[in-house]
């Protein structure tokens, strides 16, 4: 009798934890767009022949073409790892079937996560945007922009003010985002003692860092990183090294090397806040390939390398995934992208 008192406690006790207990991991989500092996290769062997990537325990290979098209965009491939869903190139937050589709970042604030989008696009570009719109076309930035502003998001980082501010509806969403303190610098940001902060970087799309982008990438992570780890729930946070893609569409490698090197000092932010915090999970993958490099020259010692590219497009090669941190092993083995929803979905309930 007494046992089955014991045992009944037991499990009383089991089921009461929630989301909201310590245990539930939190989950740092990073996305390199555009970053197959190759840009990941010429990236590690131009910083010194090393990565930060090396530190994860586990790594997987993520399948990434879309509903009925061999080679996906970023809306279908943001689309499948923000929702777990395949969908039309173009399309964010929609399955074929017309059906609007729940992010993990959505799914996560139903258990009670804070939430977080960094990225060094606009925040309302395709990667991001997969992760709290659901519209029919990723270039509607400016119903984009009212979906982030109704999305509940508690920090984002990114370019893009002008759809908030310049719209055909005459709306003023940085006005109407009462619940937001707005900045428009890092320090304003660090300083900040909102619960909800934006951050524009930029009023369009952000430039290259080689151009002079600010502030960068690690530094915005490690600020971020600092305002979730003083609030007592856990949180899900997106990053993209966006522009390593677009190095790729110009055919440009060293637009890529210097995209990579910026998200590569990201991941090492990441994984040092995990290391030093406990109960963190990092993710590394990619939406897909861009510009099918292949590298055919360098030199270790000198940290150069060079190589040819063979679309000015995507490729369907597999992407690696990288996993650091409680949960990790189930990110081995070869699957669909969608796979990655999944896989993060089971660690947040
Ligand atoms: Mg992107
Ligand atoms: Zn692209």
């Amino acid at each position: 009798m007494k046992k089955l008192v014991f045992v009944g406690l037991f499990l009383f006790q089991f089921t009461a934890l929630t989301a909201q207990d310590q245990n539930s991991p939190n989950i740092i989500l990073m996305i390199g767009d555009g970053m197959g092996l190759s840009q990941i290769t010429a990236g590690m062997y131009s910083i010194g022949n090393t990565t930060a990537l090396e530190e994860f325990e586990t790594i997987g290979l993520a399948k990434t073409h879309a509903h009925e098209q061999f080679v996906t965009d970023s809306a279908a491939s943001g689309t499948a790892i923000a929702c777990g869903e395949k969908t039309y190139n173009g399309v964010l937050g929609i399955d074929p079937k017309n059906q609007y589709l729940e992010s993990i970042l959505e799914y996560s604030q139903t258990q009670g996560y804070l939430t977080a989008l960094l990225a060094t696009s606009s925040i309302v570009h395709a990667t991001p945007a997969a992760f709290y719109a659901n519209v029919d076309s990723r270039k509607k930035y400016q119903d984009i922009a009212l979906q982030l502003s109704e999305s509940n998001v508690d920090y984002f980082i990114g370019g893009g003010r002008k759809h908030f501010v310049t719209r055909d509806d005459k709306r003023n969403l940085v006005k109407e985002m009462s619940a937001y303190e707005m900045v428009n610098t890092l320090n304003k940001f660090e300083k900040s003692q909102s619960k909800k902060i934006g951050f524009f970087t930029d009023d369009d799309e952000p430039k290259r860092l080689s151009e002079g982008r600010y502030p960068d990438l690690d530094k915005l992570v490690v600020a971020t990183l600092d305002k979730l780890a003083t609030r007592k729930k856990p949180f899900f946070m997106m990053v993209e090294g966006s522009q390593i893609d677009w190095g790729g569409h110009a055919n440009e490698l060293n637009y890529v090397l210097s995209e990579f090197e910026e998200f590569n000092n990201a991941i090492a932010a990441a994984v040092a806040f995990a290391k030093k915090q406990g109960n963190t999970i990092v993710i590394v993958t990619a939406d897909h390939e861009t510009g099918g490099l292949s590298l055919l020259k360098g030199d270790v010692a000198r940290n150069t390398v060079s190589g040819r590219f063979s679309t000015e497009g995507h490729t369907a090669a597999m992407v690696p995934v990288f996993a650091f941190g409680p949960g990790a092993s189930s990110f081995s083995g070869i699957y669909e992208n969608t796979s990655i929803f999944k896989k993060m979905k089971v660690l947040v309930q």
